[in-house]
């Protein structure tokens, strides 16, 4: 299974060890900070103990990764006769519910193994420890490389990552967490993988067995979302040393997904119980307001209609006087929240997950996959930041516009206010804007006049120097922090001799195309893996 990866193990490294420190996703740099320190040592000697079947086999080399739900850890192998192999070794939670943990290996079992979809080596357990052993795939970090890329690699990048999706889809998988740091490149080597099924749901004709009762844990998982506070408290004692990740950048599903059987139980109950849901998650229907430098964009989304009567812990007759405007009254904040998976990373997030619709497919991984495209062709990453739903979707309407925002959503029986109208911007201008090949673009980053303090992403541009420089954890981390506590993100771009080659100067319309095609606000008319790998933009590429 492995060998369809090719990978190597006896080519030589692409980089220095200290690169292997880097984690893929530019805005988590747990593992960086880890490095070195006892904390990892410690916690290899724990995973032995944990799981000691794997001290016989492999030597822990270094944690690579590390999430709220499981670490990974790079190790080498003598499996068979032959050079050493590495190996990614991802420990999973303890506290992680065992169907979801047997669903997210046979994703890679089934799925995985062609096509740039990771696949697995072995899985070793013990007790309720899980380790997933896989073919390790060397990688980059998508914040080092976004802006020396050149467009001929993003096109590469990008078909690839679209092979890898058709083949998921095609088994009826939907991805739910497609990120920069869940698809792995290596760059000189021209090898990609998708990784971590962790969140992945499946279709109603999904091939994936377990993924049906996933499926309807989903639906019970939304449930407790309802009292998260709840979860929260159990998970905490519960799960002992697991950082959470970056709160925006972390997929909020896997919060209520990740306990032990009895206690999903409970929460279903206790979700279905009215008291608890007036304390939690009432700022899913809160209006929220996104200021950016000079102007502020609220949204509030309801149901379309039948929402009230259907969706609401109240009787039906009780009616308020909120709807349609940009206020919530004490009847709606006590209201049922609606039942809709919401896994993933908000920046990520489709329209139609954002919304909450119940009614989501593997469209909402193509919509994840030209917000990636969107980074590639501004430079810009992460493009969406925002730390909930709400504010995510006003970041998206000044982008597609308000107005056809708000008319996608009634196709899937949403209705959204919003306090001002955006209009929809030209993708193309956008990017070479932000990317900086606009010749009108302030040279330096800040302290922007004029139209130029509409950027409209949501993040600091790195400076792309910072990908020649060597790679200190400090300085990632000030890196990261710049667009930490800003979501004002008025970043200025950098005009670079780099940007002007490379192609960036002559990207082709199909580009944009394709880009407007992924970005499509109606899920139902958004271009799926399989119609993106014919898309013209690709009109030299063999599958
Ligand atoms: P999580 O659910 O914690 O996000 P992932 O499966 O995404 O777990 O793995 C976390 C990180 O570990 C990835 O972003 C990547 O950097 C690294 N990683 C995972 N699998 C592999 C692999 N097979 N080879 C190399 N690195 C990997
Ligand atoms: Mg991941
Ligand atoms: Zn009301």
């Amino acid at each position: 299974m492995e060998a369809s990866l090719g990978i190597q193990m006896d080519e030589p490294m692409a980089f220095s060890p200290q690169r292997d420190q880097v984690q893929a996703d530019g805005s988590l740099k747990k593992n960086e900070q880890n490095f070195k320190l006892p904390g990892v040592k410690q916690d290899i000697e724990k995973l032995y103990e944990a799981v000691p079947q794997l001290g016989n086999l492999f030597k822990i080399k270094d944690k690579i990764g590390e999430g709220t739900f499981s670490s990974v850890y790079l190790a080498t192998a003598q499996l068979q006769v032959g050079p050493e192999e590495k190996i990614a070794l991802k420990h999973l939670i303890p506290t992680s519910h065992p169907i979801r943990i047997a669903a997210e290996l046979q994703c890679l079992t089934v799925a995985g193994g062609q096509d740039n979809v990771m696949g697995v080596k072995y899985c070793f357990r013990k007790n309720d420890h899980v380790v997933i052993a896989m073919p390790y795939l060397e990688h980059e970090s998508f914040l080092d490389i976004l802006n020396s890329l050149s467009f001929q690699e993003v096109r590469e990048y990008m078909f690839n990552l679209f092979k890898a999706l058709k083949r998921i889809h095609q088994f009826g998988i939907v991805h739910r967490d497609v990120k920069p740091s869940n698809f792995l490149y290596n760059r000189r080597l021209k090898k990609y993988a998708l990784v971590d099924f962790g969140l992945a749901q499946g279709t109603h004709d999904t091939k994936i067995e377990l993924l049906k009762f996933v499926q309807s844990e989903a639906q019970q998982e939304s449930y407790s979302q309802n009292k998260s506070h709840v979860i929260t408290g159990n998970k905490i004692s519960l799960s002992g040393p697991a950082k959470p990740k970056e709160s925006d950048q972390q997929p909020t599903v896997k919060t209520s997904v990740k306990r032990p059987y009895t206690n999903a139980q409970s929460q279903i109950k206790q979700g279905k119980d009215g008291k608890l849901m007036k304390q939690s998650k009432t700022v899913d229907v809160l209006s929220r307001k996104l200021a950016t430098k000079k102007k502020a964009v609220s949204t509030k989304v309801m149901n379309s209609g039948v929402m009230r009567k259907t969706a609401s812990s109240c009787p039906a007759s009780l009616t308020c006087d909120c709807y349609a405007t940009d206020k919530v009254c004490s009847i709606c904040l006590s209201r049922r929240q609606q039942v809709a998976p919401r896994a993933g990373t908000p920046g990520f997030r489709a329209p139609e997950v954002l919304t909450k619709c119940p009614n989501q497919t593997t469209a909402i991984d193509m919509w994840s996959a030209g917000v990636i495209f969107l980074s590639l062709l501004s430079g810009r990453y992460p493009f969406y930041k925002a730390s909930d739903d709400l504010t995510a979707l006003a970041q998206i309407m000044t982008i597609r516009g308000s107005r056809e925002t708000i008319q996608a959503a009634k196709t899937f029986g949403k209705s959204i206010l919003c306090s001002k109208e955006v209009p929809a911007q030209d993708l193309r201008k956008l990017c070479e804007k932000l990317r900086g090949i606009d010749s009108n673009t302030p040279q330096l980053t800040g302290d922007i006049q004029g139209p130029a303090s509409h950027d409209p992403t949501f993040s600091e541009k790195t400076d792309h120097r910072a990908a020649h420089l060597k790679h200190t954890p400090q300085a990632q981390h000030s890196g990261s922090s710049l667009y930490e506590g800003d979501s004002n993100g008025c970043g200025g771009s950098l005009n670079t001799d780099a940007t002007n080659s490379e192609g960036w100067n002559e990207v082709p319309d199909e580009a944009y195309d394709l880009l407007d095609k992924l970005l499509d606000l109606n899920p139902a008319s958004r271009i799926t893996a399989g119609e993106a790998l014919l898309h013209p933009l690709f009109k030299d590429m063999s599958l």
